[in-house]
This record gives structure tokens, C-alpha cells and sequence, in this order.
């Protein structure tokens, strides 16, 4: 498989590390302590296509391939993890699910919108009772005529209240378990759709995380996503796709730890000299550096295959699993490596360190990826 970087992929890493460092560095932490979503910056990168990456130039789109939206979500993850978040997330739940599996009425109706973030997105599968058996969700939706009438609610939803558009799945069938699952397109506004709390989190705090509830809303027919019942199979798909941008946010949140700990070494004296001069600090970064290439490779594996039409869900949870356990030892390091001034907000790893644990967490824990990884193995 041809891994080699493009030029077209160093042009695109050269404009979002740029923008990283000149947009997003001098307000990263006002945002996060403010929890304020960054709207002035998202609409800055809409300008620049970054909310339309992989989508076709027809529908508004960038056109670009899996590999490059990765390379650029790494870049931006790589001075603020928060905004690389609602980047990847926009590209590939939301939007990547109606690619998929929205009809051509359906894809020419909100894709231009969101490709452009005249409008964001948000995707809605987990609930207070169901995360990682996300099939036991309780959220249903009543055939009326034409319509659905969903009543329920979706928890920690990325986007739940800067939203416009949102994909939401929802239990259509009771006596079908998995194959009784629906998916959805709503609107903020729809009569009975509400937005509830806005969480207040450890970390990515300028990405907006909302509960979402539903009272008797309306769907008209024509918001159905393909067919009954096929919900929870697109979401599966959905979510191989979003894992690779989390593996590459990931590898950005890592790769931006250690560049901050490689300067901080060189710079920082004790006993006469550099701490970099220390074996002990070498060999962290030495490790750092090992693993950070190894996680980035596999995460450039799944989104070549993924570009390819190949199967890539068993390659984008290895990528997943490996690259959010590398980041979180790479910032755990990189707070060592800054002594006490890595525990401070003044130097940039002590948000890298508090960001980094929604890595093995969202779009399925390290342990949904390790059953992924065995069941390929061991089948069942
Ligand atoms: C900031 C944030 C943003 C999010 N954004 C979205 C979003 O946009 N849309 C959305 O739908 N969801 C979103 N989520 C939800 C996220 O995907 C879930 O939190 C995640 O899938 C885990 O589910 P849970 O929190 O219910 O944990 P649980 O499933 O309750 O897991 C608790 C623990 O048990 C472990 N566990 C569970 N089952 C097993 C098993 N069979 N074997 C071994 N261990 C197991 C888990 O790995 C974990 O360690 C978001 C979450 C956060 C925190």
C-alpha cells in the first residue's frame, strides 16, 4: 500500500499547521477556559473547506481523500484538540453518515450546508442507559401515516446544541433487538425537540457536548435514512470512518506533546545542565517518538484503505486503540518531562493531558476496540 505523503498532502498539512499556530494558539486557552464554543474560529475553517473535507466539489465539498482530512484533523488537534474534535466530528458522523446512506434528494437537501458550516452537525446514538451496547438503546419512533413520532433522549452528543442538522437513531421495531433500529435526519426546531444540559467537562472544553431530548417530535417520512431497520448497520459504518479521525486527532494531541517536551527539555536546566542531556528524559522522548510514527502509520493505513473502497474497519480500530493509548502515555510523559510546570495552565500539556481521555473513550472505548480486534480473530 502506497503510503508515501503527496505533495497535495504536505500543501494541506503546511495550510492547517498554519492555521493552528496562528489562529488557534493564541486563543486555545481562552476557550477552554471559558468553555465558550469558538465559533469566529470554526467559521475561519469552514472558509477553508475543512468542514467539507471528503465531500464531493458538487455538493459544496473539498473533494479530498480519507488520508488528507486525516492529516489535517492531526494538524489542528496538534495546538487545540477541542476544535480538531468538532472538525472530525462534523466530517464524519453527521456528514459522513448521510454520504453514505442519504438518498440523492436527501444528500442535495443538507449537504451543501454542512459542508460549507453554514450549518454544523451532530450525530445522536448514545443514551444515559446505553453507550457501549449502544443496540439497547430506548429511544423509539411510532409510524403515524407518512411520519415517525420520536420520543427519547441521546446523551453526551458532540455538537447537541451548536447544531442545525442531526442524524439520530432510534428503535422502530421493539421485537427486532439490533435490526429494529432507524436512522433519522432532524432539525433544530422541530416542535418537541429540545436541547438539554450542556456538559461541563474534564477536558476538550470548547467542543460543545449536549443531552438532546425528544417529546412527540414529528419526522416527516422523507428524513428516514435508507431503510427500517437499518440504523444500527449504518452506524457501525458510521462509526469505522469516525474512529480514523479520532486515531489521527490522537496522533495530533501526541505528536504535539512531544514537540512541546522536546523544546521544554532543551531548555530547562538542572544539575548545570539541559534536562535534555539526561538518558532518563532521552529515552521518554525516544519512546514517545516510536510510538507516536507507529500510531500515525496505522491511522494512514485505515484511511488509505478506507479511500480505497477497501474493508478497513478491523484497520481503523487498530489504529483507534493503538494511537489513543500512545496519547495518553505521550502527555502523561510530557507532564513529567515539565516537572511542575507541566501540572500549570501556562504550558500547553496540561490541557493535552485532561483532552487526550475522551481519545479512549468516544466512538467506542479501547475495550469496544480490543472485542472488535478479537472478534475478527476468534470470529463470533
Ligand atoms: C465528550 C464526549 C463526546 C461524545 N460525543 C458523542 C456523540 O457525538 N454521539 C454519540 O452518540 N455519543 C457520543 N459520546 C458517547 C461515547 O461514545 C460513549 O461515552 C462511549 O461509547 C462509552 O459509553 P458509556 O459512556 O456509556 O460507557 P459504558 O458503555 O457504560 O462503559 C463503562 C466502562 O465499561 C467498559 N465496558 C463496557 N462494556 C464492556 C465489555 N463488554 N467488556 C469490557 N468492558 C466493557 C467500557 O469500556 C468502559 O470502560 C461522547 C462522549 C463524550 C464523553
Amino acid at each position: 500500500m502506497d503510503l508515501e505523503w503527496t505533495d497535495q498532502m504536505r500543501a494541506l498539512r503546511d495550510v492547517a499547521r498554519n492555521f493552528a499556530e496562528t489562529e488557534l494558539r493564541p486563543v486555545v486557552m481562552r476557550y477552554d477556559e471559558s468553555s465558550e464554543f469558538p465559533f469566529p474560529v470554526i467559521g475561519k475553517l469552514a472558509a477553508l473547506g475543512f468542514l467539507g473535507m471528503t465531500c464531493p466539489e458538487d455538493l459544496g465539498g473539498a473533494g479530498l481523500s480519507d488520508l488528507e482530512a486525516a492529516v489535517i484533523v492531526e494538524e489542528l488537534a496538534r495546538v487545540d484538540p477541542s476544535v480538531a474534535l468538532t472538525v472530525a466530528s462534523h466530517n464524519s458522523l453527521c456528514t459522513g453518515h448521510l454520504l453514505l446512506f442519504g438518498n440523492e434528494e436527501q444528500k442535495r437537501a443538507y449537504i451543501p450546508d454542512l459542508a460549507s458550516g453554514r450549518k454544523l452537525g451532530a450525530w445522536g446514538l448514545t443514551e444515559p442507559g446505553s453507550g457501549s451496547d449502544s443496540g439497547a438503546m430506548q429511544s423509539s419512533a411510532e409510524p403515524a401515516g407518512n411520519d415517525w413520532i420520536l420520543n427519547g433522549s441521546k446523551t453526551f452528543i458532540t455538537q447537541g446544541s451548536v447544531g442545525s442538522t442531526y442524524v439520530i437513531l432510534a428503535r422502530t421495531d421493539r421485537s427486532s433487538g439490533k435490526k429494529g433500529i432507524s436512522a433519522f435526519i432532524l432539525e433544530k426546531g422541530m416542535p418537541g425537540f429540545v436541547v438539554g444540559k450542556k456538559e461541563n467537562k474534564l477536558g476538550m472544553r470548547s467542543s460543545d457536548t449536549a443531552t438532546l431530548l425528544f417529546e412527540n417530535v414529528r419526522i416527516p417520512g422523507k428524513n428516514l435514512l435508507g431503510n427500517a431497520g437499518e440504523g444500527f448497520k449504518q452506524a457501525l459504518k458510521v462509526l469505522d470512518g469516525g474512529r480514523i479521525g479520532i486515531a489521527a486527532l490522537s496522533v495530533g494531541i501526541a505528536q504535539g506533546a512531544l514537540d512541546a517536551s522536546v523544546a521544554y527539555a532543551k531548555e530547562r536546566r538542572q544539575f548545570g545542565k539541559s534536562i535534555a542531556d539526561f538518558q532518563g528524559i532521552q529515552w521518554k522522548l525516544a519512546d514517545m517518538a516510536t510510538e507516536i510514527e507507529a500510531a500515525r502509520l496505522l491511522t494512514h493505513r485505515a484511511a488509505a484503505l478506507k479511500a480505497k473502497g477497501e474493508p478497513f474497519g478491523v484497520a481503523a480500530s487498530y489504529a483507534k486503540y493503538l494511537a489513543s493509548e500512545v496519547a495518553v502515555r505521550a502527555t502523561g510523559e510530557a507532564v513529567q518531562i515539565h516537572g511542575g510546570y507541566g501540572f500549570i495552565k501556562d504550558f500547553p500539556v496540561e490541557k493535552f493531558y485532561r483532552d487526550v481521555k475522551l481519545m479512549t473513550i468516544g466512538e467506542g472505548t479501547s475495550e469496544v476496540q480490543k472485542m472488535i480486534i478479537a472478534r475478527h480473530l476468534v470470529g463470533g
